[in-house]
């Protein structure tokens, strides 16, 4: 088999989405041999994956925020200030990545346990999770634009 790029060379390995032949220059080209177009591919999936991201925690941020406002604002002696929406901004821009969060310290072998034993290992990580929940929306953030940075300069 040749490669599908270089129709001298002999194919050393297959595209790992769409298994195209690729000769040993283009299989080293990438981490995972893989071709051009679905390199490209795969980076266009991050990127939405990532905006996406940014979108749902937005929403749910403001959307949450103007209902919380909304239900509370006539009990509230002192009114709506801006440093209140802001808190609460906060809280509910964070609510997706710390759930997200959760789900990623709690391995799935609890799944398995007893009911109690869940309950009691999940009020744990819960508890552990309201020290550190507020760390979690920057690093997130951080993360996700470092990684949306790296990925624009891929040269493809
Ligand atoms: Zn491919
Ligand atoms: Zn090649």
């Amino acid at each position: 088999m040749k490669c599908y790029n270089h129709t001298k060379n002999d194919a050393v390995a297959t595209c790992a989405d769409c298994q195209k032949w690729l000769c040993h220059e283009c299989a080293s080209f990438y981490q995972e041999p893989v071709c051009a177009p679905c390199n490209q591919k795969r980076i266009n999936y991050e990127r939405q994956n990532i905006f996406k991201d940014f979108w749902i925690m937005l929403v749910l941020g403001i959307g949450l925020t103007y209902l919380w406002v909304s239900m509370f604002s006539e009990r509230l002696s002192h009114g709506i200030d801006v440093m209140f929406v802001i808190v609460y901004f906060y809280i509910f821009f964070s609510v997706y990545n710390w759930w997200k969060f959760l789900n990623k310290i709690t391995p799935e072998m609890f799944l398995f346990m007893s009911i109690i034993g869940w309950i009691i290992y999940f009020a744990i990580k819960f508890c552990l999770s309201l020290f550190v929940w507020v760390f979690v929306t920057p690093i997130v953030i951080y993360q996700k634009v470092k990684r949306l940075i790296e990925l624009n300069k891929i040269k493809t």
